[in-house]
């Protein structure tokens, strides 16, 4: 183990970031973020927030508002571009903190980070853009345009999978477009943010245009969502809190985006090159030990090689070494906590109980090493119908349920048929069915001959059904989170003009409607 266990009084106390500088909480509590792989190696303690400590950063976030709009598009890109170099510079320390918080092995967290870096310069490339629509009007001697505002003040609600990556597909096009922000991160993953945040304040952002408040959900999120002072709400986690967080939304007509859960499924026909496969739906199955939004949590497969890829696929899941993610020979680290080992033991006994055998895996490992983390064994489960609970419900993590299908068309039923649709796969060497695939399966994302994960920052990413509302991250379309259109109408004619009477035939002519 590498894992450095320092004693309880070591640790350090971080702060919420509101107005430029670093403070306590108004009440003084603090909670503790540990190490997933070993309980023992205390990272920090930070800010247990409240409604107080949330007005405070509302109230920053607002007074920064108008400097922060009237600073011009391209001027607050250059920030951007500044705090993306500075997160490249500190790629390897921020990853390795990441790994340490919340377990994902450190190339992984290296990618998390980088993430952040690539959406940093995509939208600071926007700040030259923010493309609105010109138009011809229909009168003469008229001018016609299109122009993106900013909303106000965005209240960002984060998990803690993608500590990094996911503050920043939000934060980016919020600041770039003239927004300011009130951040609150998964009480998991508390010291990744202030890290962020630090990068953040080093690149320049303006005190009070970026605000971080710790805490929990019920103290902190619920006091950004319900404030009368925050104009859009952008949250990804689960689907029950997104429905929740929309429903306080939704009472004051916020704008929001919501990012939810997944069950998504990769499929292998029987023409499919099957190694390819199986590097495809290991990587997409037990990378972040299966807590990825987009993880493979179903295999759809056809009958034909179905034992075939079983067998595979269950020897090499039985040989993933797991371990802290700091450890370089590590392949799967840890659990995010121990509630989740006991959520994924759990659903491994309700499908167990419906039928399904255990291939590999199937339990929590907790041998010498890995007595203080929060392991489980990376499980394939077979034998599984396309309406077991294992098939419907998100686990989120290391477990693959695996159901055969007689065809291509049982496949998209089987796909299709959850109340999720954020990421799907198909493995054919058919080009016409890799074609067929990406018309029905009915999610936000779609790969034909790779796994279920693996979004790039410059494309639309986001689900359909109850994995949102209908919003997208990254790519341009992460901009219509964090912009109103305004139509702009100049008529240098100097005289009245009435669009859709005086541009069109009297009603008395001939040809009139
Ligand atoms: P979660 O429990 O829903 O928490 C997400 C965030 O919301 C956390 O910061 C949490 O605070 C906060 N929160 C909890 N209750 C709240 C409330 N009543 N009001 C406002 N905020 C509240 O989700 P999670 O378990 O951390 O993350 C895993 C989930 O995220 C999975 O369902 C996964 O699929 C989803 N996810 C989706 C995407 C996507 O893009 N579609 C990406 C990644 C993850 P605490 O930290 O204090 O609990
Ligand atoms: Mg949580």
């Amino acid at each position: 183990m590498t894992v450095h266990v320092p004693p309880q009084g070591e640790a350090p106390t971080f702060h919420h970031f509101i107005d430029g500088r670093w403070v306590p909480s108004a009440t003084g509590r603090t909670f503790e973020s540990r190490n997933p792989a070993d309980r023992r190696d205390l990272v920090g303690r930070f800010q247990a927030g409240d409604a107080a400590d949330v007005a405070r950063a509302i109230m920053a976030a607002g007074d920064a508002l108008p400097g922060w709009q009237a600073t011009p598009a391209p001027r607050r890109g250059e920030i951007l571009y500044r705090f993306g170099a500075l997160l490249a510079e500190r790629k390897e320390e921020i990853a390795r903190a990441m790994t340490r918080e919340m377990g994902k092995v450190l190339t992984e967290a290296r990618g998390d980070v980088q993430e952040g870096i690539d959406i940093a310069f995509l939208m600071a490339g926007e700040g030259r853009r923010l493309f609105g629509d010109t138009v011809p009007s229909e009168l003469p001697d008229k001018w016609a345009m299109s122009i993106r505002v900013p909303i106000g003040v965005a209240g960002i609600v984060t998990p803690w999978n993608f500590p990094v990556a996911i503050p920043c597909w939000k934060m980016m096009p919020a600041l770039v477009t003239g927004n300011t922000v009130v951040f609150k991160p998964a009480t998991d993953t508390p010291h990744c943010a202030t890290l962020l945040v630090e990068v953040m304040a080093e690149a320049g952002f303006p005190p009070g245009t970026v605000n971080l408040v710790t805490g929990t959900g019920a103290d902190v999120g619920d006091a950004i969502v319900s404030s009368a002072d925050v104009d859009v709400v952008s949250f990804t986690g689960s689907t029950a809190v997104g429905k929740r967080i929309a429903e306080t939304a939704g009472r004051r007509l916020k704008r929001l985006s919501l990012e939810l859960g997944g069950k998504n499924a990769i499929v292998v026909m029987a023409d499919a090159d099957l190694d390819l496969a199986v590097d495809g739906i290991l990587w997409s199955a037990f990378g972040t030990t299966g807590q990825r939004c987009t993880a493979a949590s179903r295999l759809v497969v056809e009958r034909s090689v179905h034992d075939r890829l079983v067998a595979m696929l269950a020897e090499r899941a039985a040989s993933l070494r797991l371990g802290p993610g700091l450890d370089p020979g590590t392949e799967v680290g840890p659990l995010i906590n121990e509630a989740a080992v006991e959520k994924v033991a759990a659903y491994v006994e309700i499908g167990r109980q419906a039928g399904a055998e255990v291939a590999c895996g199937g339990a929590p490992v907790r041998d010498d090493d890995l007595a203080h983390g929060s392991f489980f064994a990376p499980t394939i489960l077979t034998g599984v119908r396309p309406m077991d609970r294992v098939a419907q419900e998100e686990i989120f993590g290391p477990v693959l349920s695996v159901i055969a299908v007689d065809g291509y068309e049982e496949a998209v039923a089987a796909v299709n048929g959850t109340r999720y649709g954020l990421s799907s796969a198909i493995f054919t060497r058919d080009v016409n069915r890799a074609f067929r695939a990406m018309r029905d399966f009915r999610t936000g994302i779609v790969y034909v001959n790779a796994g279920t994960i693996g979004a790039e920052t410059h494309l639309p990413f986001g689900g359909v059904k109850e994995t949102g509302n209908g919003g997208r991250e990254a790519g341009h379309a992460a901009l219509d989170t964090y912009t109103e259109w305004k139509s702009v109408y100049v008529d240098f004619s100097g005289r009245l003009q009435r669009a859709q009477i005086d541009n069109q035939p009297a009603g008395d002519e001939p040809g009139a409607r």
